[in-house]
């Protein structure tokens, strides 16, 4: 850990976090009204009441207070791109003249380090802002945007994943790789397990890697089996047409990924709107996880993802905001559009549950359990402290007598980034709201 971590310090409030998914067990989170986080050398060393812990503190060593705000573990945001913060809210008719019209140009830019730097230092800001503290991140084609990732997110202690792109067809010249996987490789003995870092390999998706690239991509994941595999799958139609005419062989979209060999513990696919239940078990037999991204679905009208069909298969699921196509940065906000199409699909998504996706679940869908996710001892310190008074419209609406679901819920629905009073990475402040 970093030398300016303080080697112990509490934390003084409402404190929950998850030890199972609430959907599966009665009992999955630990609530402690009244509670006390115990810190020591950046990694959890207790959490629990505050009347059975405060004996056990050193004497003169005081809490900071936090009371009448809640600590959760930080959110982790499993899908989004680091080089379309600039083009966030960009109107385009759907996610291919998106592509074409934001995406691509905005992109182009991150071949000179300067801006993929600067840019860098905004998003992971911007994420401690909205009480993400662990995200799984695409940058670019140039090895450039994945060093300036790592740099930024370094220099914060942060526990990031993210990786190059790969993309050899149906793209801009200036933005097409090669199935030549050096850079890559390149990329993962520098920045792999170093520090908090992780690597993910990266195919943007499969009609922009040609098959000898996706081979290569292959060749890759078995050579370094603990790197993160991220892409997309079944985001719309058109592109699902799409793919069954590149792959004509292949049984599904999904089953293409899986044909060469991209199905595995820690691989994340993003959207996965259109799959059928075969996919839904490949997802769960494989080990395999799902970023659900409300926000972009709705944006682009990529479709509703099903929420309960992913739970029937026991895939593994996790929330992503999937920014610049996803509208927002925070995941509350993203919460509060994961209950409406869960909803618009007939099912419900209790305030609970969608907590728990956005910490302990992701934290199990990136394979991460035990490092991050929750509150167990010896876990990294990576906390936020949610503020249920933090606008007039949610202090008025928790004022009295809720429950916890109402509590989580109100914040899901209502809050963002002005919810968010502080976040900690590994026991250090990395962000404190301003008060007006
Ligand atoms: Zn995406």
């Amino acid at each position: 850990m970093s030398d300016d971590t303080q080697n112990l310090q509490a934390y003084r409030a409402s404190l929950l976090h998850f030890h199972a998914d609430p959907a599966l067990a009665a009992d999955a989170h630990a609530w402690h009204a009244d509670g006390l986080l115990i810190v020591e050398d950046g990694r959890v060393k207790a959490a629990g009441d505050y009347d059975r812990l405060a004996p056990t503190l050193p004497a003169g060593l005081e809490p900071i207070d936090y009371r009448g705000k809640i600590i959760t573990p930080g959110f982790i945001d499993t899908h989004l791109h680091f080089p379309q913060t600039d083009m966030i809210a960009s109107p385009a008719p759907g996610l291919l003249p998106w592509l074409e019209t934001y995406t691509f140009p905005t992109e182009r830019q991150f071949s000179d380090p300067m801006h993929a730097r600067a840019t860098a230092e905004f998003f992971l800001d911007e994420l401690l802002r909205n009480g993400t503290t662990t995200a799984l991140v695409y940058c670019t084609v140039h090895k450039e945007s994945v060093d300036a990732f790592f740099e930024a997110s370094a220099a914060r202690n942060l526990r990031m994943a993210g990786g190059k792109v790969l993309m050899d067809r149906h793209c801009p010249d200036f933005l097409r790789d090669t199935p030549d996987m050096r850079d890559s490789e390149e990329l993962i003995n520098r920045w792999h397990n170093k520090g908090r870092a992780l690597y993910a390999i990266t195919p943007r998706f499969a009609p922009t890697s040609s098959e000898d690239q996706l081979a290569a991509t292959r060749e890759l994941a078995r050579a370094y089996p603990d790197t993160f595999i991220q892409t997309h799958v079944s985001e719309n139609a058109d592109e699902c047409a799409w793919v069954g005419q590149l792959f004509p062989e292949q049984r599904s979209y999904l089953h293409v990924y899986e044909h060469f060999g991209l199905m595995r513990p820690r691989a994340m696919f993003g959207h996965c709107i259109w799959l059928d239940d075969t996919d839904f078990s490949r997802m769960a037999e494989t080990g395999s996880a799902i970023a659900h991204c409300p926000t972009s679905n709705l944006f682009l009208g990529s479709g509703l993802f099903d929420m309960a069909s992913a739970d029937k298969a026991g895939a593994l699921v996790s929330l992503g905001t999937d920014v610049g196509a996803g509208t927002s940065f925070s995941i509350l906000q993203t919460m509060n559009e994961a209950y409406k199409v869960a909803r618009l699909k007939g099912s419900y998504l209790p305030a609970l549950r969608m907590f728990y996706l956005a910490t302990l679940g992701a934290a199990r869908s990136m394979q991460l359990e035990g490092t991050i996710g929750n509150f167990a001892p010896g876990a990294e310190a990576d906390f936020i402290v949610l503020d249920p008074k933090a606008t007039p419209l949610l202090e008025r609406r928790t004022a009295h007598g809720n429950t916890l679901e109402e509590t989580l819920f109100a914040l899901a629905l209502l809050g963002d980034d002005r919810a968010i009073r502080a976040t900690y990475a590994a026991g250090r402040l990395v962000h404190e709201r301003t008060l007006p």
